[in-house]
């Protein structure tokens, strides 16, 4: 059973296993909730990124979390929307599949996402939680380690439409 829960809030302060990071390609920090990560991560996190390389649209990579309360980061890249035209929502797809792969290959439990890609990157927030919301279900019977999953909501307008999306708490 997959447990699935919302929340408005600081994904910077959540004890989970993993949070993940609405990142960029270079990895190496940018507004939003990626900075807000890496300004409560410390230093040492932009230094284990820096070996990384990058990544790219819809990929994901991990690393320890320093001073975050949290185990790991994963850092996903989510797509910039353009009209939708452009696999916006295939790449967001990916960032959660990918996410999720990442988290069950370290035994975590406990997964945090932000709202990828409905920030700086324009996403629309209904279509990009719907996708989110989907995406999770449809992954939660191969989901060995990962027992519960928070969608972190930074404003109340986000945490509504998780909230009206998720009607019921629990998947089996
Ligand atoms: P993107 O570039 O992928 O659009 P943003 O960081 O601009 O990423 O926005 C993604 C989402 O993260 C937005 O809903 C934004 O409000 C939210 N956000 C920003 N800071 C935080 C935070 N500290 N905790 C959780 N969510 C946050």
């Amino acid at each position: 059973m997959l447990k699935l829960t919302v929340i408005q809030g600081d994904i910077t302060k959540l004890k989970v296993d993993a949070v993940v990071n609405a990142a960029n390609h270079t990895l190496l920090g940018g507004g939003g909730v990626d900075g807000a990560i890496h300004r409560a991560a410390g230093a040492e996190l932009l230094k284990e990124c820096r070996t990384l390389g990058g990544c790219q649209t819809g990929e994901a990579k991990l690393t320890s979390a320093y001073k975050l309360p949290c185990e790991y980061v994963i850092h996903t890249v989510g797509p910039v929307w353009y009209g939708g035209r452009n696999h916006e929502e295939e790449n967001l797809r990916n960032c959660y599949l990918n996410s999720l792969k990442l988290a069950e290959e370290h035994a975590c439990q406990t997964v945090a996402f932000p709202c990828i890609s409905t920030g700086i990157y324009r996403f629309p927030k209904e279509q990009a939680a719907q996708i989110a919301v989907s995406c999770v279900k449809q992954s939660a019977s191969a989901l060995k380690f990962v027992k519960e999953i928070i969608f972190v909501c930074f404003s109340a307008e986000d945490k509504k439409i998780y909230d009206k999306l998720l009607n019921k708490d629990t998947v089996e």
